[in-house]
């Protein structure tokens, strides 16, 4: 029998972390799903799952391991693992915050201005040849216009950071008010809607967020107003959403995130006042990296027996 701890992989993961991963663990590439009947040989020996930020890993699948001691998510969010039950269960949960919130909320700003500028139809224009027979309609202006994020955690206080170079003014909503921030608090994303240009959604996932941006906020937001989502798919009530954009509700909307990735509703491709990208709000080589690195290092720690570099908030 092989010293290595075995792991179970739940996602399709990056050769910079299965390279390290190869080194420490036998790695199950996701054997679950791949070939059920060995998966059911192997299970009790498995120690550790590593998965992405979209992984999904449920009460159902850790009760079928025995030997589970960590699961460690290469991402910040970790709405897909049935925390409740891992913690039940004595198994620790890992994710990797902090290094991403650049990325993404770069990636914030870039929807904002592709959205309002329309910046993708711009490079249409050009490409097809439109450019002689006239220039493009008048855009939005985004500096100095209203931002409001839904969700003033780490990334949130990132966005706003860069939106204060634009001359945005600034405002929030989150669970509770943060004093120690400049920017002026809502109790609801509806109050919020009311007084912004700009929306942007970034809190966590899961059943504490499903449909926070309702259709009701979107009417709050109005038909000058801009939706930005770079949270979750399920944060916004999709439906409402393209029902909003048809009817001119709002004025566009900039997705990174959908309720059903990677299948994009026909009614929302169709649209011209939206930009849609496919889940890439920390695609870059060097956070892809660095997550990496830290999901490598949480399960490193555990088997150490030291103290991990991030777990969960509800493992602390
Ligand atoms: P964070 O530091 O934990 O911040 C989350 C914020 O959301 C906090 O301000 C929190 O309020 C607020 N919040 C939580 N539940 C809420 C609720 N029910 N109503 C209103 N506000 C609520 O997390 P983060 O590191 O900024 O990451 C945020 C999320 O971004 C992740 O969980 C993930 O889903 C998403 N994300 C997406 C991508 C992408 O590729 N598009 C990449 C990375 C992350 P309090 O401050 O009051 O607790």
């Amino acid at each position: 029998m092989s010293s290595k701890p075995e792991l179970l992989t739940v996602a399709r993961l990056a050769p910079f972390l299965m390279q390290p991963l190869q080194g420490a663990f036998t790695l199950h590439e996701r054997l679950h799903e791949e070939d059920p009947a060995a998966f059911t040989r192997i299970a009790g020996n498995i120690r550790a799952i590593c998965g992405s930020g979209e992984s999904k890993v449920s009460a159902e699948l850790i009760g079928q391991l025995p030997a589970l001691e960590i699961i460690s998510i290469m991402g910040v969010g970790y709405d897909g693992v049935d925390v409740a039950a891992a913690k039940a269960r004595g198994v620790m949960v890992s994710h990797t915050p902090d290094v991403l919130n650049d990325d993404v909320a770069d990636l914030a700003l870039a929807l904002m201005l592709n959205v309002a500028r329309r910046i993708p139809q711009a490079d249409q224009h050009v490409r097809q040849g439109r450019w002689p027979a006239g220039p493009m309609p008048l855009a939005r202006k985004m500096s100095g216009a209203r931002l409001g994020i839904v969700g003033m955690g780490r990334i949130g206080q990132a966005i706003a950071a860069r939106a204060r170079a634009f001359g945005m003014s600034i405002a929030y909503t989150a669970r509770s008010a943060k004093p120690a921030l400049p920017y002026a608090f809502h109790a609801t994303p509806r109050g919020l809607a009311a007084v912004s240009d700009f929306l942007v959604v970034i809190t966590p996932g899961g059943a504490a967020t499903r449909k926070l941006i309702d259709a009701d906020v979107l009417r709050a937001l109005g038909p000058e107003g801009y939706l930005v989502n770079v949270a979750r798919g399920s944060v916004v009530d999709e439906g409402a959403l393209i029902t909003a954009l048809q009817q001119g509700t709002i004025a566009g909307a900039g997705l990174d995130v959908f309720e059903n990735e990677p299948n994009v509703p026909e009614a929302l491709r169709a649209l011209d006042n939206v930009v849609l990208l496919p889940h890439i709000g920390s695609a870059t080589t060097q956070t892809r990296g660095a997550m990496a690195a830290r999901a490598f290092a949480n399960l490193q720690a555990h088997f150490a027996g030291t103290p991990l570099p991030s777990p969960v908030p509800e493992c602390r």
